[in-house]
């Protein structure tokens, strides 16, 4: 009898574990690697915060909670929900998870049968369609290359769905491309789903705050006559510098939170008592620090795009929101490096650049859309710099095949 589940053989193991595992070793060696992969903010958690949290242990607040969050956090969702989306939600139309990775998770698990398909637009963020697999399903990947600006059109859409499409995923801001898809356009995709009346929708907000001089809109509020079947999801992590803590949330036809509570009920059961009263200091205590985090990231996403763009075979668009960069590389395919690594793909690129030039970042196949790579502007100017020097004089010795 076979010891492994037949649905893990469906998911990969990560793309991006060689990568890591590589530059842990080049760092235990001792060799001095810029890491531009990291998915979090690199600010701390507000002091306000974590003193909520320190506050919330002391007051013995240590015990489980209802599966589905506490209901001041639930409350002060509801009225982030109203306040900044224009979204109304009763109590039994919220959830709280263990990240918003948790509410992906409880969504797919709760509705998924095998057969069913799930749109995503690629570049997409790597665990939709691994989670997809675990649930039975088949992810159904719309491309969406830079010509697009990293965004399906209403067209692809209409032409992907189908009796099985169960779901489909949207980013926005997205990771990895930064992209930020406009009112209209968001409005366009709603006219093919209204023709479509069996397809859900989930939004994914997660870096909702994360936006330099555009309007961030999500689904639901766009569309609400869709409202009935979206998911929002939505969580601290990003927002708040508060990745570690594991509270995300989503706001959704209580039908479905109620199947997604039962997921979570025989799984985690509720999220850290501790984080869920560090979760409402967020939601609910000041949000100035925002504009000073966003001004920051601004700076950097210029300084990457300005940087790598000077570089011949790199194209860097300049994306709308979320802490990366997406550049296509298509113009470095074939080369070779100057220790003799002849680039045949972006995971190629990714590999030399680490070995050659000490420089992590995350190759495009990572996120279904190549050649490219990603970089996570979120470290200080002075590494930024330094790694685009490294980018650069890599590029620079880049030599014909
Ligand atoms: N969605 C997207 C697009 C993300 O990039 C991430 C984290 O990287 C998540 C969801 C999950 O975030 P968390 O589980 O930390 O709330």
């Amino acid at each position: 009898m076979r010891l492994l589940s037949a649905t893990l053989d469906r998911v990969a193991p990560s793309p991006t574990m060689a990568m890591t595992g590589r530059a842990m070793a080049l760092r235990a060696d001792g060799v001095d690697v810029i890491g531009l992969s990291a998915g979090e903010p690199d600010f701390d958690t507000p002091p306000h915060i974590r003193a909520a949290g320190i506050a919330a242990i002391e007051a013995g607040q240590t015990r489980y909670t209802a599966v589905d969050g506490i209901p001041e956090l639930k409350a002060a969702i509801a009225e982030k929900f109203r306040r900044e989306n224009g979204l109304s939600y009763a109590t039994n139309q919220i959830m709280v998870a263990s990240g918003g990775k948790q509410v992906l998770y409880n969504a797919l698990m709760a509705t998924l049968d095998p057969g069913d398909e799930v749109l995503i637009p690629a570049p997409y963020w790597v665990s939709y369609p691994d989670m997809v697999r675990l649930g039975g399903a088949e992810p159904v990947i719309l491309p969406a290359p830079l010509e697009q600006g990293f965004k399906i059109t209403s067209a692809q859409l209409e032409a992907a769905i189908t009796p099985r499409t169960k779901w489909l995923i949207l980013n926005s801001p997205s990771n990895p491309t930064g992209a930020v898809y406009t009112p209209e356009e968001i409005a366009g995709l709603a006219d093919v789903l209204r023709q479509a009346p069996s397809v859900w929708i989930l939004s994914d907000d997660i870096y909702e705050h994360l936006t330099f001089g555009v309007t961030f809109s999500t689904i639901a509020e766009i569309a609400p006559d869709l409202a009935d079947r979206t998911l929002t999801m939505n969580g601290v992590s990003k927002a708040y510098a508060m990745t570690g803590w594991r509270i995300g949330y989503a706001g959704g036809p209580a039908e479905l939170i109620g199947a997604m509570r039962k997921v979570q009920s025989q799984s985690t059961s509720n999220p850290c008592s501790i984080s869920q009263h560090a979760a409402l200091a967020a939601l609910t205590g000041p949000q100035d620090f925002l504009t000073d985090w966003c001004a920051t990231f601004r700076r950097r996403r210029d300084l990457v795009v300005d940087r790598l763009n000077a570089i011949p075979g790199i194209t860097c668009p300049t994306p709308d929101g979320a802490f990366y960069v997406y550049p296509d590389i298509s113009g470095l395919i074939g080369r070779r490096t100057a220790a003799g690594t002849v680039i045949s793909s972006d995971k190629d690129f990714a590999m030399a650049l680490l070995e050659e030039a000490n420089v992590a970042v995350v190759f495009g196949a990572a996120f279904g859309l190549s050649p490219a790579f990603r970089v996570s502007y979120a470290c200080s100017e002075q590494m930024l710099e330094t790694a685009c020097d490294r980018i650069a004089r890599f590029c620079a010795g880049l030599s014909d095949t």
